[in-house]
């Protein structure tokens, strides 16, 4: 493949890391598990390390407490990191798989090969783990990676520059801090794959960018995540576990509850007892309370607050911009048309929709792009089964919220508009890779069958 080497000096040097890289690659050296292995202890004892200057870095980008930083960036990441290194060699071993009697004397493998240089995009609402497991991944599979953090979490993109400098040479791991235009030079060069992670507009140029030069994509984007709870949830757990997902990070969370469908008979019991959560976790006036997040920056302050007037506030509603915070927020008679309905929110607001019947909720959600997540609260399996069967969506929860992605057992990743391909554990693995067919033949004995000319072969009319 050709490129053209960028015109400014910051480029140039860009594109001399990727080449390096590349070369890199091309020596072998990645492809052995001893290395592999290698390169995720020595991510593991940077991420130890770092850990008090990345928790001080998310508490000044996001006011993140450091009991939910560690459980919800520094911990998964550590988490990924033992789950990987225990199994890459057996992810990576060739295996066998059958082979039809029609290939009779053959047999067959398939081989997870790395891709090559990967480049891994992240955003700013999980500044750590959604740079860092990516990373992971990449490095089981054999791959050499290029990171771009988020320049709208600065305080971590700086230390998670520290962490790479400090840790991997250049032609294994590099770093490249900047905004779109950093992306958009790294777009211009000849990577193997692209990792994205952030919302859909930018998605759409990464993917226009690399179909130029057909690179595949994994774009892990956002969308709006219903949350469906029925006549029979269990209302008080059902409320706790709503509100934890939705107000970690201020409702920054890619797979937050965006709204809630709620059975018209448990309505009201379901916004008591969430104002009964919000206040259990952060007091009456959570604005004030040190370990409530704030938003990430006065654009989003304003676009989130917006929302407010979608609906009648039903709880909570107050906002301060000096601190950039929203209080917790349940919006009732919300307009379907309403652009609370129709955007991502991104925030700590949770409008509240009521159904009669399941062809209600199908309804709704559908007037929407095909979601990220979907969580149902019911104690009936088979409204359980009828939601999570006909509703397409990412992943989710039947009585829970959000945490399915802290599994690397299960794939984390969206559908359609929400995103493409996944990741975590094996999956993240296999993401990396290239499965490469691979059938041996053997020279004992050749069948006749298929040569032109054989009594026994087709006939050639
Ligand atoms: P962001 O603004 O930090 O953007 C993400 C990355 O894209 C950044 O590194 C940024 O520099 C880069 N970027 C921005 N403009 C660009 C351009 N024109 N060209 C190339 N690169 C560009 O983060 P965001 O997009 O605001 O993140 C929030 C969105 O991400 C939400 O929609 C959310 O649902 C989604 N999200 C998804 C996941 C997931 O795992 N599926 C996780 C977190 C966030």
């Amino acid at each position: 493949m050709t490129f053209t080497i960028p015109e400014s000096a910051a480029d140039i040097e860009l594109s001399q890391i990727v080449q390096r890289q590349r070369d890199f690659f091309l020596s072998g050296a990645t492809r052995e598990i001893a290395y592999r292995l290698k390169q995720l202890e020595k991510l593991r004892e940077a991420v130890v390390r770092l850990e008090p200057e990345l928790l001080a870095a998310l508490r000044s980008d996001l006011n993140k407490p450091e009991t939910e930083s560690y459980a919800l960036e520094i911990g998964p990441v550590l988490s990924e990191i033992s789950f990987a290194s225990r199994r890459v060699r057996k992810w990576a071993k060739p295996k066998r798989v059958r082979t039809p009697i029609t290939h009779f004397g053959s047999s067959s493998r398939v081989r997870y090969e790395p891709l090559g240089t990967s480049l891994i995009i992240g955003p700013w609402n999980y500044p750590v783990q959604l740079i860092l497991i990516p990373t992971i991944a990449a490095l089981a599979a054999g791959n050499t990676v290029v990171l771009k953090p988020s320049e709208m979490a600065p305080a971590t993109s700086a230390m998670l520059a520290r962490l790479v400098r400090e840790t991997f040479s250049p032609e294994a791991v590099a770093l490249a801090e900047g905004g779109a235009e950093t992306s958009q030079a790294l777009l211009q060069l000849p990577f193997d794959h692209i990792f994205y992670t952030g919302n859909a507009t930018v998605g759409r140029i990464i993917m226009e960018a690399a179909a130029k030069r057909l690179i595949p994509v994994t774009l892990e984007l956002g969308g709006k995540s219903p949350c469906i709870v029925h006549e029979d949830a269990n209302i008080e757990l059902a409320a706790r576990r709503i509100t934890f997902g939705k107000l970690a990070n201020a409702g920054q969370t890619c797979v937050a509850p965006d709204y809630l469908l709620v059975h018209e008979r448990v309505k009201t019991k379901l916004i008591e007892a969430i104002g009964q959560v919000i206040e259990s976790f952060y007091g009456a006036d959570p604005i004030a309370h040190l370990n409530y997040g704030r938003i990430v920056n006065a654009r989003h302050f304003h676009r989130v607050a917006a929302y407010l007037k979608d609906g009648n506030v039903v709880y909570g509603g107050r906002s301060d911009e000096s601190s950039l915070k929203i209080a917790p927020t349940l919006l009732a008679d919300v307009a379907p048309d309403a652009p609370v309905m129709r955007e991502e929110i991104f925030g700590p607001i949770l409008p509240i929709i009521t159904y009669g019947n399941i062809d209600d909720v199908f309804a709704i959600v559908a007037a929407n792009e095909k979601p990220l997540a979907l969580y149902v609260f019911s104690e009936n399996k088979k409204f359980q089964d009828e939601i999570i069967g006909r509703i397409p969506f990412g992943g989710g929860c039947i009585n829970d919220a959000v945490i399915h992605l802290g599994t690397p057992y299960l794939p984390f990743g969206g559908i359609g508009p929400s995103g493409m391909g996944n990741y975590h554990g094996e999956y993240g693995f296999r993401t990396f890779s290239h499965c490469k067919a691979v059938l041996k033949q053997s020279n004992r004995f050749d069948l006749p069958f298929r040569y032109p000319g054989s009594k026994l072969g087709p006939k050639i009319i």
